[in-house]
């Protein structure tokens, strides 16, 4: 008998995106299979992956971890690979679709090796769009490959634009919850604790992405993310804060139209419109209660409480070589926010700092550029603390 099923190949198949993206999968077995799944170092969770899956190929990026997987998984019939290389080697694999979950710059190889083979990429990575969304864009131009994203706000505004033309769009709008100081004053930000800013109200995510959420430097780079993806000027793309998180985003057309899409705050909505893609995929969602959810609050985002998210929107049309230094300073200081070495406003402090040095602002033509440039932030950071 044909099987009818789609093949897809799972990055960060352990992650927050991953776990949501296999749990649709279990829920779908006559329409999915798993032929690539790829993890960091969580070896316990893709052998797990590896046994109820049974995929072709897995990858262990970190090399450390690859003698404990095969220890675990060698006799699965899974082909066991470790390393960078190896995640850039699958990414060229064919499949129907590559859901792109590894989080910050370590996704953007194998988000470019997936363009360059023509895949459908479910992309939820952004830092590969943020940090070289020119080099991709223009990779893309010259590729049959397809860009679903499927962060919830760039899949809201994607399937607001399904059969319209993008010379009709006059705004973007995606929606922020405003996270869980929205209700703060700018001087309140000086006491926040690791465990308030990872208490996220609406969304449960990943730890970098929840304190990117408490700072709104999220809502920064999903801006700078959507200026690539639908290829809008800077002054057509904004963000709002809506407590409710039931809009993810909205466009407003030239004829005075607005679209707007609504959905539970579960990131297992975006991701089964892109598995589903171009059909919908019926799973068993919580349902989006309009009269229980009652009103819909837009607010203004106050530069002031979120000084990151101001700094991200002010690098949007710039020079490319500024997202890259705005992302790596942030990742640098959240992991050290995270690790307890800094404060919650040092974070905005700390990029702020690296967007007014001195490191190289050359233009970066290739990844190894990006990657260089990226390198060099990191080590001025380092350098100063
Ligand atoms: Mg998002």
């Amino acid at each position: 008998m044909t099987d009818f099923r789609k093949k897809i190949s799972i990055f960060g198949g352990t992650g927050s995106i991953g776990t949501s993206t296999i749990d649709l999968v279990r829920a779908n077995p006559d329409r999915f299979e798993i032929y690539g799944v790829t993890a960091h170092s969580n070896v316990a969770a893709l052998a797990q992956i590896i046994a109820e899956f049974s995929p072709e190929i897995a990858v262990i990026s970190n090399p450390e971890s690859y003698s404990e997987l095969v220890a675990l998984c060698g006799d699965s019939g899974t082909e066991l690979l470790a390393g960078e290389d190896a995640l850039v080697e699958l990414a060229a694999h064919k499949v129907d679709l590559l859901v792109a979950g590894i989080v910050g710059l370590a996704g953007m190889n194998s988000v470019h090796a997936a363009i360059r083979a023509g895949q459908n990429i479910a992309l939820a990575n952004k830092e590969t769009l943020v940090a070289a969304g020119h080099i991709m864009m223009a990779e893309l131009a010259q590729s049959t490959a397809r860009i679903l994203p499927i962060d919830s706000e760039h899949n809201a505004i994607y399937q607001c634009l399904i059969s319209e033309s993008s010379s009709d769009i006059k705004t973007i709008t995606l929606t922020a919850s405003g996270g869980p100081f929205r209700d703060y004053a700018p001087a309140d930000l000086a006491h926040v604790t690791i465990d308030a800013a990872l208490a996220h109200p609406n969304w449960e995510m990943g730890p970098k992405v929840t304190i990117d959420s408490a700072s709104m430097m999220n809502k920064g780079l999903e801006l700078i993310e959507a200026y690539w993806l639908f290829g809008l000027k800077p002054e057509q793309i904004g963000a709002v804060i809506h407590p409710q998180s039931a809009i993810h985003g909205l466009v407003e057309f030239n004829d005075g139209s607005w679209l707007a899409h609504l959905g539970i705050a579960d990131m297992r909505v975006p991701i089964s419109h892109a598995l589903g893609y171009p059909e919908r995929l019926a799973w068993n969602p919580e349902r989006l209660d309009l009269v229980s959810l009652g009103n819909l609050e837009f607010k203004q985002i106050d530069r002031a409480l979120y000084p990151c998210f101001a700094s991200a929107v002010d690098v949007i049309g710039t020079n490319p070589a500024n997202a890259v230094i705005l992302n790596a300073a942030n990742e640098v200081a959240v992991d050290w926010f995270l690790k307890g070495k800094i404060t919650f406003t040092d974070i905005s402090g700390l990029v702020n700092r690296a967007l007014d040095s001195n490191v190289n602002h050359a233009m970066l033509d290739t990844l190894e550029d990006v990657i260089a440039l990226d390198n060099d932030v990191r080590q001025f950071l380092d350098a100063g603390n």
